[in-house]
């Protein structure tokens, strides 16, 4: 077994990335634990967060989605090298544990995943944020719950639509089917674009009763 990145053969085969490649992966500068964007204040969350404060909790991502995780996601999603998510899934592991040294987070009680539209579902064969959850949960030994939430489907194509549209639109996408009192959640996403959509599944999560809501991504692109 080689580093997915470097090709060098590696010392511990099932970690798929070597210990220099994880080393050298890029890092962000100051981000506000919130929405893990760049911010400059002396606080953890910054001030955007403070005046329109989302439903989530905690968003850790491993980097800014660009090389070499870019690269990735886009093999596993599009050229289906699905096995290539172990080696991912323990780079989410060890972000959201450095992030727990600091912050001192919960363990949560439950994994869980955004789930992919049924037709994307279909034509791809799986949802890539199931396979980043499903190792997670089994080295938190947690429950996996990836069919706690369903996605509506869409009526309408997002592209034609106006901004706030869209916010309207995705805010009535999902639904949450169990009763989620006292539990904290770990929500798993490979990319986190605006936000909108994770916020829209926090919503409903902490509706069900989610004391908590802790959102691991891959990558989180820096608007
Ligand atoms: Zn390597
Ligand atoms: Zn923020």
């Amino acid at each position: 077994m080689r580093c997915v990145l470097c090709d060098m053969p590696l010392s511990l085969p099932h970690q798929g990335i070597c210990c220099q490649c994880v080393k050298n992966l890029p890092k962000f500068n100051k981000v506000c634990h919130q929405c893990c964007l760049p911010h400059s204040l002396s606080t953890d969350i910054c001030y955007r967060c403070c005046a329109k404060k989302p439903y989530w909790d905690e968003l850790i991502a491993v980097s800014e989605y660009i090389n070499p995780l870019k690269k990735l996601i886009h093999h596993l999603k599009f050229y289906r090298k699905i096995e290539l998510n172990t080696a991912l899934a323990r780079l989410m592991f060890l972000a959201w544990y450095q992030r727990r040294e600091v912050d001192a987070l919960i363990k949560p009680d439950l994994v869980t995943c955004v789930p992919l539209h049924h037709i994307r579902y279909w034509s791809r064969g799986f949802n890539q944020a199931e396979l980043l959850a499903k190792p997670i949960a089994r080295w938190l030994n947690r429950d996996f719950s990836p069919y706690l939430l369903s996605r509506k489907p869409t009526m309408q194509d997002q592209k034609n639509l106006s901004l706030t549209e869209r916010i309207a639109n995705v805010e009535t996408l999902f639904m949450c089917h169990q009763d989620l009192s006292h539990k904290s959640v770990m929500l798993i996403d490979d990319i986190v674009t605006t936000g909108n959509t994770i916020n829209a599944i926090s919503q409903q999560l902490k509706k069900c009763g989610a004391t908590s809501v802790h959102v691991v991504c891959l990558c989180r692109t820096v608007l």
